[in-house]
């Protein structure tokens, strides 16, 4: 969805590949790939030379190291690294927002939502979709059909409360906001904790629409007032937002159809224009496809360097957060066997689309390789042709590659082609590979809880089996102090992406959490290395005895 943006910042990147310094003719030219990619995503203009700006002014002040020494080993980052990281940073000043992505209100009141929007934009859905998402904070919503201008909308969210089962208030030929008005009572007789308010859209602004969406505003005094805007409508998402905003000063942006063509211009305009962030997008029709929106997983995306809390989270959305830490540990530890792959499959298939997640990760945004989507009927195969192997071969698929004779047994076992067999052995080392680099980030995976000591424990032994630093990024970052003679690099974060060409380049957001995994990898000490051992070997005896 954000093609047309990372391509800008791919080209600029690529333009100052090789340079060692950034100066004033390679950042203009730099820039001028940046600003054609915003443009032509639909960013709004004067957010695009403000953002141009600062990322100028950033680059032009910023020294870049370009080789560091430590112990024998030089480290490179380019000057290409250094402006991607800037860009970085200004990116997610554009979009973060402080705390929560919702208000609450104090225990013992209600929080309420109000819902306002363009008609079509997707405000029914929303409202649904975020009923769902309070249930899994472990909130009781309760939804308020307001919307009486559009004749199927009450229907609508009552279909969608069902679905969901969260109840849905309304009074049949009453005003809005009688209805909105009436509304508390009914939940706090239900029990219901947070009042969502679907109210009327309009096909363009109007003054009767903004005179009742005040109305409203002023009888249940919401805790959020969230705008629903469709991310296709382009530039016109900024006019919609800054009316909105000026008539009812809302606190925060649902973008939807962020699934669709949209090329995702709306999200970086929204919060420059009006000051409130996108707390939350929209990314399908279904109820689940509502995610927070991160600042960070949002410059990850566009910079392509994927978003891997995201990934995460959609992992601990189906499965509970023991198994999820579990997997975790599994696919980065190295340990990660074709049985693990096949019960990983599995999981995914839970957590929707191959190609959706592989979208997520970081370096692979719109690199899928064809046919490496997956269905039911080829999870059958899959099964088969695993089972058709020996345990070594599973836990050592690449013996199967220098032996093709083994290939062919598996195939002739699992009645597949030799072809077949083939393939499913690449998607495996594929996807090893992937999750390989997604272990070698502690940056973002050090915001994961359980993840921080899995990152670190198999960056020890890296460091150990190599004799050098852990983590492959650039010594003498912040964040390893008490280091002697090193030299620092203000501003940048400790671990680097290894493979991924960007040595030295944490994933964003990565400054504050990446040190501190770094220093508590100082601290473990021979006994806590064994005991982590035995740990792991006893869970794994345990999972062993538990699968018999
Ligand atoms: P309302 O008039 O603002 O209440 O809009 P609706 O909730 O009825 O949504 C209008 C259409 O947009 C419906 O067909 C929804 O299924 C669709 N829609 C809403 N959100 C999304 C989204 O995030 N992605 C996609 N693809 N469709 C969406």
């Amino acid at each position: 969805m954000f093609d047309a943006l990372a391509r800008g910042f791919r080209e600029a990147r690529n333009r100052l590949s090789g340079l060692t310094e950034l100066n004033e003719k390679s950042i203009k030219a730099a820039l001028r790939e940046i600003r054609l990619s915003l443009l032509e995503a639909d960013v709004e203009l004067g957010v695009v030379k403000r953002f141009l700006a600062r990322v100028e002014e950033a680059a032009l002040g910023s020294t870049v190291q370009t080789r560091i020494k430590h112990g024998g080993d030089t480290h490179q980052v380019t000057a290409g690294d250094q402006f991607i990281k800037i860009c970085n940073d200004e990116l997610v000043k554009l979009l973060a927002h402080d705390g929560e992505v919702v208000a609450y209100a104090p225990s013992g009141s209600r929080t309420a939502v109000m819902m306002v929007g363009l008609q079509g934009s997707g405000k029914t859905t929303t409202a649904a979709k975020l009923a769902l998402w309070f249930q899994k904070q472990d909130r009781k919503p309760m939804l308020v059909a307001a919307d009486m201008q559009r004749p199927a909308a009450v229907e609508q969210l009552k279909v969608l409360g069902e679905q969901i089962d969260v109840p849905v208030f309304n009074i049949p030929n009453e005003t809005p906001v009688a209805i909105c008005t009436a509304a508390d009572a009914e939940a706090q007789k239900l029990g219901c904790d947070v009042v969502i308010y679907d109210t009327a859209g309009r096909l363009a602004i109007d003054e009767p629409l903004m005179t009742e969406l005040g109305e409203i505003k002023s009888a249940v005094t919401p805790d959020n007032v969230l705008l629903v805007i469709d991310a296709m409508i382009g530039q016109d998402a900024v006019t919609t937002a800054k009316s909105f905003n000026e008539r009812l000063a809302i606190s925060g942006v649902v973008l939807t159809k962020l699934d669709g063509d949209a090329r995702g211009g709306a999200a970086l305009s929204v919060k420059e224009v009006t000051g409130a962030p996108v707390a939350f997008v929209g990314l399908g029709e279904t109820l689940d496809k509502l995610e927070e929106f991160r600042a960070e997983g949002m410059a990850g995306r566009i910079l392509g360097m994927g978003d891997v809390v995201g990934l995460m989270k959609d992992f601990e959305d189906v499965v509970d957060q023991k198994k999820a830490e579990e997997d975790a540990a599994k696919m980065l530890s190295g340990d990660f066997t074709l049985e693990d792959f096949l019960n990983q499959v599995r999981t995914i298939q839970q957590m929707g689309s191959l190609k959706d997640l592989v979208e997520k990760m970081p370096g692979l945004g719109g690199m899928m390789p064809p046919g490496a989507d997956l269905d039911d009927g080829e999870l059958v195969r899959i099964e088969a042709m695993i089972q058709s192997m020996t345990k070594a071969e599973r836990r050592d698929p690449n013996s199967m590659v220098r032996e093709p004779t083994r290939v062919a047994r598996v195939a002739k076992g699992s009645g597949h082609t030799e072809q077949a067999v083939g393939e499913l052995i690449q998607k495996f080392l594929f996807m090893k590979q992937m999750m390989d680099g997604m272990g070698q980030n502690m940056g973002m995976l050090g915001n994961i809880p359980g993840m921080k000591n899995v990152a670190m424990a198999r960056n020890m032994r890296r460091a150990m089996k190599s004799g050098k630093m852990p983590g492959g990024g650039m010594p003498g970052m912040p964040g390893m102090p008490g280091m002697p003679g090193m030299p620092g690099m203000p501003g940048m974060p400790p671990m680097g992406v290894p493979g991924m060409g960007m040595p030295g380049m944490g994933m964003p957001g990565a400054a504050g959490p990446a040190s501190e995994p770094a220093k508590s990898m100082k601290k473990l000490s021979k006994s806590e290395k064994n005991a982590r051992k035995s740990q792991r070997k006893r869970e794994r005896a345990a999972r062993k005895k538990g699968k018999k």
